[in-house]
């Protein structure tokens, strides 16, 4: 193995393996194996680190046709948090996890953990959500 593939096994003192790191030539021939489960570690971080849909978003907009106009107004009906405008609410406490072109948004309320979702339909807004049990 030349020194440009090397696995670097580090140690605390008592000899117990704390982490490996590996050489910048080999971590670009594994890098795509390890990727996946990168990714699948990301699943568990809370939905405020990963970003909003807002592409979505600007779509599901785009091709509003409903009878009534478009309400930016999230208000959580576990913990009570409520905003006039989701986008630029102070601390932004409701996260967009999810928008399509079917009248569907998923908000995630970051008081309470709980899932929102506005179904738009033709004449009328529905509400639904859950809330995680711990
Ligand atoms: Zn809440």
């Amino acid at each position: 193995m030349s020194d440009a593939m090397q696995i670097f096994y580090l140690r605390d003192a008592d000899g117990h393996l704390q982490a490996v790191q590996l050489s910048a030539t080999l971590w670009e021939k594994v890098e795509h194996v390890v990727q996946p489960f990168l990714q699948e570690a990301d699943v568990s971080k809370p939905a405020a680190a990963t970003p909003e849909p807002l592409e979505s978003f600007a779509e599901f907009l785009q091709f509003w046709d409903f009878a009534y106009p478009y309400s930016p107004a999230v208000s959580c009906p576990h913990c009570g948090q409520s905003v006039k405008d989701w986008r630029t609410a102070p601390d932004h406490p409701f996260v967009l996890v999810n928008a399509n072109l079917g009248g569907l948004l998923v908000f995630h309320c970051k008081n309470c953990q709980t899932t929102i979702r506005q179904k738009h339909f033709r004449d009328h807004l529905a509400l639904e959500h859950s809330t995680p049990h711990y």
